[in-house]
């Protein structure tokens, strides 16, 4: 951790633009030198969030503090954060040396003091070479990488990214992507880092701050995010996901039996549940195996005592090869139709639309939410 790492925290945070509630009683903590990802839909209410830690927008409601002290009077050059933006809004007629030493300058670092930090903030973005170009004679990942030496060259105690890599393309922000999480975890800053994109905050986060209509869904690990998600907005807005509405029409202690479409299936859950509870049942679609018809009706149930299998006939409806993997469409009897995706051991994908194949799962890999 750096020395210059701050903790965050909020507590209770509203913020409301007419009728629309952009936050509700947000409450979030952040240790110092933590990567904490918010992420949610477009409107979710993320750059809301931003823009209040930051300073641009103040809370109807609620505390922030930052480093131990409320800051609800302290002005934005006040709070010491660098912040990024997705359109990085250099400024053109400078080059980049005077792009970064900006907010230096505005603090009043003096010229020699100011060449060491900006030399100091160039290098770790691995742009000392170009310091005297203009932003037009940069590519846009370099831009955006000035962008960054900016927002840390004055050594923030905290760092504040919105969509940062969303106007990369797909290589350049996988590059990106990892040189952030290195350069963070280099110079210990708690950065706050706002997405939509779901990957990104899987690949990068310590932790992810879920959003949804203003309220936080789930605050959590990662790989925690993706095997507990709290509730069904988490789990499907997560990854490849069946979402299914139903009810229950058996209980066996963990063992259950679900009504979903016009088929039962076997589901397990640790929470309670009654007859006739109404659930929504979310299955991931790398969770569900694939046979080939002939081959399951002779299948022997290799899954472990206790969590009996779901096997159900189907149809391949529609077929996508993506490289690794292949997604398929399939349509069970009742005319539910499944996601499914499975790696392509042999590069290419085992079914194609027309075949009848089998389905099965295990009553576990399904995720029961009361509603
Ligand atoms: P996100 O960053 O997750 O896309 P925002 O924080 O930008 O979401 O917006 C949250 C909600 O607040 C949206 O419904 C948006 O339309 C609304 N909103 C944001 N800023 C303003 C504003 N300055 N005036 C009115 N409504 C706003």
């Amino acid at each position: 951790m750096g020395p210059h790492a701050a903790a965050v925290e909020l507590r209770g945070i509203g913020k409301r633009y007419g009728s629309t509630q952009a936050l509700d009683d947000v409450s979030l903590e952040i240790a110092p030198g933590e990567l904490v990802f918010v992420l949610g839909p477009s409107g979710a209410g993320k750059s809301t969030l931003l823009r209040i830690i930051g300073g641009y927008e103040q809370p109807d409601q609620g505390v922030l503090s930052i480093g131990g002290r409320r800051v609800d009077d302290v002005p934005v050059h006040r709070r010491d954060i660098g912040m990024v933006f997705q359109s990085y809004a250099l400024f053109p007629h400078m080059t980049v040396a005077d792009n970064v030493g900006f907010g230096l300058r505005m603090r009043g670092v003096s010229a020699p003091a100011r060449s060491e930090r900006v030399a100091w903030a160039l290098q770790l973005v691995r742009l000392e070479s170009l310091e005297r170009r203009f932003p037009r004679q940069l590519s846009g990942g370099q831009q955006q990488r000035v962008a960054l030496a900016r927002a840390i060259a004055f050594r923030p105690a905290l760092l504040l990214l919105d969509e940062p890599l969303a106007s990369l393309d797909r290589r350049l922000r996988d590059e990106m992507r990892i040189e952030l999480r290195q350069l963070q975890r280099q110079l210990g800053i708690t950065t706050l880092f706002v997405t939509h994109d779901q990957e990104e905050s899987l690949t990068m986060a310590d932790r992810v701050v879920v959003i949804h209509g203003g309220a936080v869904q789930q605050i959590a690990p990662p790989a925690h995010l993706y095997n507990t998600p709290a509730n069904p907005f988490v789990a499907s807005f997560i990854g490849e996901m069946n979402v299914l509405r139903g009810t229950i029409l058996a209980t066996d202690g963990a063992a259950h039996e679900a009504r979903l479409g016009g088929l039962t299936w076997r589901v397990a859950s640790d929470q309670p549940l009654a007859l006739g509870d109404r659930v929504t049942v979310c299955l991931r679609a790398e969770r569900i195996a694939l046979t080939s018809e002939d081959s399951a009706t002779s299948a022997t149930d290799t899954d472990a005592p206790g969590t009996p299998a779901n096997r159900l006939p189907g149809a391949v409806r529609f077929s996508s090869y993506l490289g690794a993997s292949t997604l398929y469409l399939v349509e069970l009897s009742d005319g539910t139709v499944l996601k499914v995706v499975e790696p392509n051991a042999a590069g290419l994908a085992r079914f194609a639309p027309g075949d009848a194949v089998a389905l099965a799962w295990s009553a576990d890999a399904a995720m029961v939410f009361s509603e």
